[in-house]
């Protein structure tokens, strides 16, 4: 259990992005049923100030993306492409570069470069 206070600023920075960019996705492509995500180590509301709402396959792909994050033995974490450990396997792999790509997109046309996403790129 990662309590509140444990979370730096830089892994709070690399949560919300991740967050976003799982949350973009999802709303762009996705029109099922969506429910709130909850993270079992913290409480995501602290962090994002608001709701987020997934599908149930994204839910798991940002449980993933953030349980690996906070997991993560390198600090300052290097980028993920220059890391020899490669947390993303098969499925989540495949899945976080496309999402990566799609929002990364997504923001691009909409001016948000300033949260671009680096780990990916
Ligand atoms: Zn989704």
């Amino acid at each position: 259990m990662v309590k509140q206070g444990e979370i730096s600023k830089k892994e709070k920075d690399d949560i919300r992005t991740l967050v976003k960019f799982v949350g973009i996705y999802c709303r762009e492509n996705h029109n099922g049923e969506r429910g709130p995500f909850t993270f079992k180590f913290f409480d995501i509301r602290e962090i994002e100030k608001k709701e987020i709402s997934l599908c149930a396959g994204c839910s798991r792909l940002l449980t993933y993306g953030l349980t690996m994050r906070l997991k993560c033995p390198h600090d300052p974490k290097p980028m993920c492409k220059k890391c020899d450990r490669q947390c993303y396997h098969g499925e989540y792999k495949a899945k976080i570069r496309e999402v990566m790509k799609f929002s990364g997109m997504h923001m691009i046309k909409h001016g948000r470069i300033d949260l671009l996403y680096h780990y990916f790129a």
